[in-house]
């Protein structure tokens, strides 16, 4: 399968068409944001070590039941996917509070959170992603009812498949985002899931593990995704 035309370029992603219509190529680069792309740094092997580690969880969910666009590694840097017609809306869920929970809330950050919580928010880089809810969704046309209870539902399923596997590779996995689109009638899984889009602590020390190192300027990001990667039994060279 060969690329043809650049559809869309985003933060850290390109996304081309290919001769099948229902088929799209993604290319991980190197390119890494933050903070709706005011800290931008091409950190070097962070599209390959992005493309197998999203591979990997991919196929790992496909296994486990989850409908996902992937369908094939195709280069270092590239992976074949389904034409989604994607919805506009992001999934949140979150097993310990951080981040944007801990501003907002206030609680306090690490708080184990029982059940995990689920959020919406809009995509749309302009608006900073905003919060939103099932009615808004509904009001504006972002996503169905129906819709968004199979986004919730799976959101929930990756949840239990994706804890498991990294609470037995030593890691919690804090939070995370996912996106979902349309195919043939379903809801499936789009977009990537990689240290770029969750947060991951070693379940010891504590160690951030995730973009939280590029966003505070931690230092060794792609050495650590590649640490998270290898816990898992992850290939990279
Ligand atoms: O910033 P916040 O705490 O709401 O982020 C929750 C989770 O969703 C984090 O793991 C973050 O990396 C991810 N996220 C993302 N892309 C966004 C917003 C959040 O990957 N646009």
């Amino acid at each position: 399968m060969q690329k043809q035309k650049e559809l869309y370029a985003g933060k850290a992603k390109s996304v081309f068409t290919t001769e099948d219509p229902n088929k799209f190529i993604l290319v991980f680069r190197d390119d890494t944001s933050a903070f709706d792309g005011e800290k931008m740094e091409k950190l070097n092997r962070k599209g390959m070590v992005n493309n197998k580690f999203n591979a990997f969880i991919m196929q790992k969910l496909q296994a486990e039941g989850v409908d996902t666009h992937f369908e094939a590694l195709l280069s270092d840097t590239e992976c074949l996917v389904k034409n989604l017609k994607m919805l506009p809306v992001e999934c949140v869920v979150r097993n310990f509070a951080a981040g944007s929970l801990v501003r907002r809330l206030g609680v306090e950050e690490g708080k184990a959170l029982n059940p995990p919580t689920f959020e919406l928010f809009l995509k749309n880089d302009a608006l900073h992603d905003p919060m939103i809810n099932v009615s808004h969704c509904v009001v504006f046309g972002w996503a169905t009812q129906d819709q968004l209870a199979e986004m919730e539902r799976l959101t929930y399923k990756v949840n239990d498949i994706l804890s498991k596997l990294f609470d037995e590779a030593g890691m919690m996995l804090v939070d995370y985002k996912l996106e979902f689109g349309v195919f043939e009638g379903k809801i499936v899984l789009g977009d990537e899931f990689s240290p770029d889009g969750c947060r991951i602590w070693d379940k010891e020390t504590k160690k951030k593990m995730d973009k939280d190192r590029f966003r505070q300027g931690l230092g060794s990001v792609i050495e650590t995704y590649e640490e998270v990667g290898g816990r898992l039994g992850i290939q990279f060279d």
